[in-house]
């Protein structure tokens, strides 16, 4: 019954679940938790009974026996490049990317790009994640998948010294940015940013002049660093300094710059990173597939390195799966210390929200809110299934979705107070017609590679 002389006050969607893990700053689980939204926003977390006596819902959806947690944030992949999984495997980096990737690419069509960059938002809600981080090429292709499927983005034109399907040289990559920019707006759902793809493939004069068009565009900035030994050993040789430094030196790093891997940091590239306030995104499946090296990722948290988690592309992964990310990066940076304390289920979840909500430049709130699961914040989320054989017993909320949950559990993912995939089902994308079409894609993979 309600209370007499209470009015309940009017919200979109209301939705329940046996747990609500929040990610808020007192990392607050509830039981029997629930959220309300109103339009795109968080407009109160709280006990489901409370909420049900406050708010009188459009839509009242009872998840039963889940767990209701932030959607999962991808901070760095390339979403298009599904089209080329497990088209070429067991490869050094340059001998991958320069025999098999970048030729397969050079041919891209952006009808095949979107198709690519759909399979990606696609599996990235079954997965529970919300919001990416991309770079590739013919990135409006992207831009548009994201739209349709709606999830959220920043996606950015891949920049190079040399021509790309997308631009002819270095001024017509940098007017694309600018005019994608101005077609996708500053404060959207899917914005870009300016992203030279890394400093063996662009010239410092491309470097430097991105990131004056980001600081003029008042945009994010994202590259990848020191990926590889023979990146670091390259900037050595070339600039004789090590990659960070390089970075620093052409003034390259700021709160704005988010820079994917940094496998190799000296300690005083940890320093630069703390005291500029770039972020790095940790990419541990994709180093460890490409045998790149093991990121001292509990050094760099330790000293307050600002740390997001990526997939990478899901050529090197190979998928787009951050439940299962977040399990590896936990234990693989336990393996290697022998210590089993080095990182915690709680750090290595903080990376996938909080993280990766600094690492996109959107930890705020309002439409710039990510991460958590309080009031003011966008009304991003996932639910799994707690009934599912491997996340029963409940014990620890955290340790359950980081080392028990396989991403497979995920029934509900919601973006901008939006449902886009539940139970199997996707709200805006046609999957049936996506499972067809991937047919033409893998003809087209098979004629065109080496
Ligand atoms: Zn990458």
């Amino acid at each position: 019954m309600e209370t007499p002389g209470r009015e309940r006050v009017p919200c979109d969607l209301l939705v329940s679940a046996r747990v609500v893990l929040t990610q808020n700053q007192d990392r607050e689980v509830l039981t029997d938790g629930a959220v309300a939204i109103m339009g795109r926003t968080i407009a109160a977390v709280g006990p489901a009974v409370d909420l049900r006596r406050d708010f009188a819902p459009a839509r009242d959806l009872n998840l039963g026996e889940s767990l209701l947690m932030p959607g999962l944030i991808n901070a760095h992949t390339h979403a298009s490049m599904t089209l080329l999984r497990g088209a070429a495997d067991d490869l050094p980096l340059m001998d991958w990317l320069n025999t098999h990737i970048f030729p397969l690419e050079a041919k891209l069509s952006p009808e095949l790009a979107h198709l690519g960059a759909l399979l990606g938002c696609a599996e990235m809600l079954s997965f529970g994640t919300t919001a990416f981080l991309d770079m590739y090429l013919l990135e409006r292709a992207t831009a548009r998948a994201a739209r349709e499927s709606g999830l959220r983005a920043v996606v950015g034109e891949v920049l190079f010294g040399f021509p790309s399907p997308a631009y002819r040289n270095m001024e017509e990559g940098l007017d694309l940015v600018r005019a994608m920019h101005e077609e996708l707006g500053p404060s959207g759902r899917v914005r870009t940013a300016v992203m030279p793809h890394s400093l063996y493939t662009c010239p410092p004069e491309l470097l430097t002049k991105s990131f004056a068009l980001a600081e003029e565009l008042d945009l994010l900035w994202h590259t990848h660093l020191a990926e590889t030994i023979s990146e670091t050993a390259r900037a050595q040789h070339e600039f004789h300094q090590y990659p960070v430094e390089y970075m620093l030196d052409l003034g390259l790093l700021s709160p704005r710059s988010t820079l994917a891997h940094v496998v190799f940091p000296t300690p005083d590239e940890i320093d630069i990173l703390v005291s500029t306030g770039a972020h790095v995104v940790h990419c541990p499946e994709s180093n460890m597939k490409l045998a790149s090296g093991v990121s001292p990722i509990p050094d760099l948290l330790a000293a307050g390195v600002s740390l997001g988690l990526g997939t990478d592309g899901p050529c090197s992964n190979n998928n787009l799966n951050l439940f299962e990310e977040m399990g590896t990066a936990a234990l693989l940076h336990k393996s290697e210390a022998l210590d089993p304390t080095r990182i915690t289920a709680q750090q290595v979840l903080d990376l996938a929200t909080l993280g990766g909500a600094a690492c996109l430049n959107q930890n705020g709130q309002g439409q710039n809110g990510l991460g958590s699961l309080a009031p003011g914040k966008v009304a991003d989320f996932c639910a799994l299934d707690l009934t599912a054989p491997n996340m029963m017993p409940l014990f620890d909320p955290v340790a359950q979705a980081v080392y028990a949950a396989t991403g497979q559990e995920v029934r509900l993912t919601v973006v901008d107070g939006v449902v886009r995939y539940q139970d199997g089902r996707y709200t805006d994308i046609d999957f049936p017609l996506l499972i067809q079409e991937m047919d033409k894609v893998r003809d087209w993979v098979k004629r065109n590679r080496a």
